[in-house]
């Protein structure tokens, strides 16, 4: 009996399993090698528990190296993951936000289910255990692991990125698959906070804004999105500043972002009601009427910096407050982040995730280079790469199986 050895029990690697056996049932061996003590860790902790599985606004604008991923997409979206899910008994429901949850919001449910499924499909599932190494010997790979070596006929890197190792992946999918020739985009962390010139945020760890974050390209406008902005002593976080990482990732070059803490005013009109407000009292200081437009500390910084360069004004309290420039001098980490920019190119693999270079082997998920904003985009793509492939390669040793009866 043909063997297929799927290397990493991630979303990817978990329903290429399945969606194989779906077809094949017993005419195939299908074995998950994971090298952590269980299968879906981030799974378990995606949407802060609660498992934020996929989006419906599965577009390009929310994907970067998108035509690759809006094909994939468009084989394989959300309503046909959520078809998928169900079959296996997971209700599934969408929040304002378009991200699709399972209706318990427990990440455990998802796990459960799919581990019925694993089980019902006899896919051998073999936990604490790491590949180290992958050869091709004549039509064979050699899995070499750190307990044993397996033979297959078709291997599939699902290793993951290098975000978050704690998790599982710490990018061994980039070594093993060196061995092989395969041209690799640089890595860096994405949906990561950021670190943030000490003197620009003094005074206001802790804070919680809301802003319109704006990072220019020279003087090009490339990203803007409202959400609230989490101080820290060093950087800043939120789900806004984890999608403008991942920008910022792709850029070899510096770019620029300007905080706007006053988004939801008219900057010509704010200023008229701040002078009839100093107007009507004019004994007190600007800097304490500023208290009403935005959090004290915020408030003072703003103030203090005008003060120490210019003078405090209205008007350019308003305008510093509408363009807050932050100096980025790092990233909290591969170890801090959620997905990973870049990674095995695109052009290494053809439209059914085989590697052009290593005939029957394939490579799905995070270990590719796409990578999408939060909101259940990285999981979908992790799942739907998963499924397209298992599906192609169970198609394939289909029409093999028939060819030589
Ligand atoms: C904290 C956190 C929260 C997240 N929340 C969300 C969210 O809400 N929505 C969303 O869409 N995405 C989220 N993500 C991202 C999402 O989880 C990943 O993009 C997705 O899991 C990638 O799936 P994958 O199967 O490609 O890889 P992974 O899920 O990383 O799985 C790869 C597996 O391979 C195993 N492995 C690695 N190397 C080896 C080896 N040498 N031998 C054997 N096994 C190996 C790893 O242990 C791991 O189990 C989150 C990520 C993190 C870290």
């Amino acid at each position: 009996m043909k063997r297929v050895v799927i290397i990493g029990g991630g979303p990817a690697g978990i329903l290429a399993a399945i969606k194989i056996k779906e077809k094949l049932l017993d005419q195939i061996e299908v074995i998950i090698i994971e090298k952590m003590n269980r299968i879906g860790k981030k799974i378990i902790v995606s949407g802060n528990g609660k498992c934020n599985l996929s989006n419906t606004l599965c577009e390009d604008d929310y994907i970067y190296n998108s035509t690759f991923a809006k094909d994939i997409y468009q084989r394989y979206d959300s309503n046909s993951l959520r078809a998928d899910l169900l079959k296996m008994g997971l209700f599934t429901k969408i929040d304002e936000k378009m991200r699709v949850y399972p209706v318990t919001e427990s990440s455990s449910t998802v796990m459960d289910l799919l581990l019925l499924q694993l089980n019902k499909y006899q896919v051998k599932l073999i936990t604490n255990t790491q590949v180290t190494q992958v050869t091709k010997e004549r039509q064979l790979f050699n899995i070499y692991t750190t307990t044993t070596t397996f033979k297959a006929d078709y291997v599939v890197f699902a290793t993951g990125g290098t975000s978050s190792k704690i998790h599982g992946s710490s990018g061994d999918g980039y070594h093993l698959l060196k061995h092989f020739n395969v041209k690799i985009t640089p890595i860096k962390p994405g949906l990561v906070g950021l670190k943030i010139k000490e003197e620009q945020i003094k005074g206001l760890d802790g804070l919680r804004q809301k802003a319109q974050v704006m990072i220019y390209d020279q003087d090009q406008l490339i990203f803007q999105e409202k959400g609230e902005i989490q101080f820290k002593k060093d950087g800043i976080s939120g789900i806004v500043i984890m999608n403008a990482s991942s920008i910022l990732a792709r850029f070899a070059r510096p770019l620029k972002i300007v905080l706007d803490f006053l988004e939801a005013f008219d900057e010509k009109e704010l200023i008229k009601k701040l002078k009839m407000i100093k107007l009507a009292n004019s004994n007190l200081p600007l800097s304490d009427l500023l208290h009403g437009l935005l959090p004290k500390s915020l408030a003072d910084k703003i103030s203090n910096k005008l003060s120490k360069e210019k003078n405090l004004s209205i008007e350019t309290f308003v305008r510093l407050a509408k363009n807050y420039i932050v100096e980025v001098i790092d990233t909290y980490g591969f170890d801090n982040s959620q997905v990973t920019v870049g990674g095995i190119s695109q052009d290494e693999i053809d439209d059914n995730f085989e590697l052009k270079k290593v005939p029957f082997a394939y490579a799905i998920g995070e270990l590719l280079d796409v990578d999408g904003i939060c909101g259940g985009f990285n999981m979908h793509f992790a799942f739907a790469s998963g499924a397209i492939m298992g599906q192609k390669l169970a198609e394939r040793i289909q029409e093999n199986h028939e060819a030589n009866e």
